[in-house]
């Protein structure tokens, strides 16, 4: 068979335990045997940013920024057990965190739906995308454990040395506090890459903040995102027949239960990451969740939502069977090589995305699948439950 050519290489990152062997079988299996494959490889693994000083993270990300696709297998963020385990000379920092740093853009989540499997939600039909802000507030901010009584003021010096300042609270005992920012350069490139992303999907786009309650902060984020609209993509959106709107996030909440999906849900940076993980949970499973980074130059990086599922890595080391379902991982590769293809111009690069990921529907709806997904169906008796790499040729005969 003549395999399927590309013109400009994807870049790989490889990353760490059981996704790491999911993703050489993963590329042995399905793509390799199809695809005359084109990769600039980054070893993202631990043992490897360890020996580079994480070096490799930034060259990673700055090749994304040059070759504009890349797709990413799940990786450890370092906490004080993995430096004694991996014996690390420095608490690297998530490689999540550095890539998105570079490249400036917001995630996008969306689960992968199959029949078989109802939503906790019975009014579901469609996906509901995530659209996560993925810079600053909580996750930037500068805290403070109060020890005792005082007085807290924010203050903010201007260039020019002016002061502004403002009392916090008196505290009359212990407590906390805490500082947090954001970019109106960072909003507008949120901003932007959901708008884009709603064209392109042609999806509805719906985005919620408290900006009753925070009337500085959220409600910049609800303004920014108001005006890009007004002046840059509203007629767009009114020739796609989408819309744009705008609500409190309490009411979003509600509203996202009684709807059927099918919708771009933009939220806050922290907002973004609890309910990516709600709604994963109530569409089936983590493992199904696929997930790309959108810059708003138009550089894109594909993974899985899921980590790298240490516990049943530590059951493969010790030569027991692993039932890891890798759907996320094969649509992070269907995903970049689909927009590899877009923006080449190569139609059968595309095509055999879209081939990979119906033969990945139809396994799942003949039956076939891993424990996570087979314990989630109703009717046992249509079901079987296989390992890894059984799963993954099952797929290989459908292709
Ligand atoms: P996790 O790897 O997502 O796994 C949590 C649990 O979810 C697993 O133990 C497993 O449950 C289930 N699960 C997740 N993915 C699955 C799959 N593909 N197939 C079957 N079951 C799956 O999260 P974690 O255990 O909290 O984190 C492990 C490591 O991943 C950490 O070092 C963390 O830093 C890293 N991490 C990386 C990323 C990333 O690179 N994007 C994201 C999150 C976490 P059962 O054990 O019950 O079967
Ligand atoms: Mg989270």
């Amino acid at each position: 068979m003549q395999k399927i050519q590309m013109k400009t290489p994807l870049v790989e990152m490889d990353g760490d335990e059981m996704t790491r062997i999911l993703w050489q079988q993963i590329k042995d299996e399905l793509i390799l045997p199809f695809v005359d494959l084109k990769t600039e490889y980054y070893d993202l693994g631990l043992p490897e940013r360890e020996k580079t000083k994480d070096q490799v993270t930034i060259d990673a990300a700055n090749a994304n920024k040059k070759y504009g696709v890349a797709v990413k297998c799940a990786t450890i963020t370092p906490n004080k057990q993995r430096v004694e385990e991996y014996n690390l000379t420095e608490m690297w920092k998530s490689p999540n965190g550095t890539i998105r740093a570079i490249l400036d853009g917001t995630v996008f989540r969306a689960p992968i739906l199959i029949d078989s499997i109802k939503p906790a939600v019975r009014n579901w039909k469609k996906p509901i995308t995530i659209a996560r802000h993925a810079y600053g507030d909580v996750y930037k901010a500068t805290e403070y454990r109060v020890p005792a009584e005082g007085k807290a003021e924010l203050l903010f010096t201007a260039k020019d040395g002016t002061e502004w300042r403002q009392p916090i609270y008196d505290f009359e005992c212990a407590g906390v506090l805490q500082g947090q920012y954001n970019k109106d350069s960072s909003i507008r490139s949120f901003a932007h890459s959901c708008f884009q992303y709603a064209i392109n999907t042609k999806q509805d786009l719906w985005f919620s903040t408290k900006d009753t309650i925070s009337k500085q902060y959220d409600q910049t984020f609800k303004l920014i995102f108001e005006e890009i609209y007004q002046n840059e993509y509203k007629a767009e959106f009114e020739k796609l027949g989408i819309e744009y709107f705008y609500t409190l996030i309490d009411d979003a909440v509600a509203r996202v239960v009684r709807s059927k999906g099918g919708f771009i849900w933009a939220c806050k940076n922290y907002d973004g990451d609890v309910m990516s993980d709600m709604v994963s949970t109530a569409f089936g499973s983590l493992a199904m969740m696929t997930s790309v980074l959108v810059s708003p130059d138009g550089n894109y990086e594909y993974e899985a939502a899921h980590g790298t599922v240490t516990r049943h890595y530590y059951r493969y080391l010790k030569g027991e069977e692993t039932s890891t379902n890798p759907m996320a991982t094969i649509f992070a590769w269907t995903g970049a090589l689909r927009k590899r293809g877009e923006l080449d111009g190569l139609d059968d690069l595309v095509a055999f995305a879209d081939k990979l990921e119906a033969a990945c529907i139809k396994t799942l709806d003949d039956g076939i699948m891993t424990k996570d997904l087979s314990g989630l169906v109703e009717d046992k008796s249509a079901v079987k439950a296989v390992n890894s790499l059984e799963f993954l040729k099952a797929i290989r005969e459908r292709m």
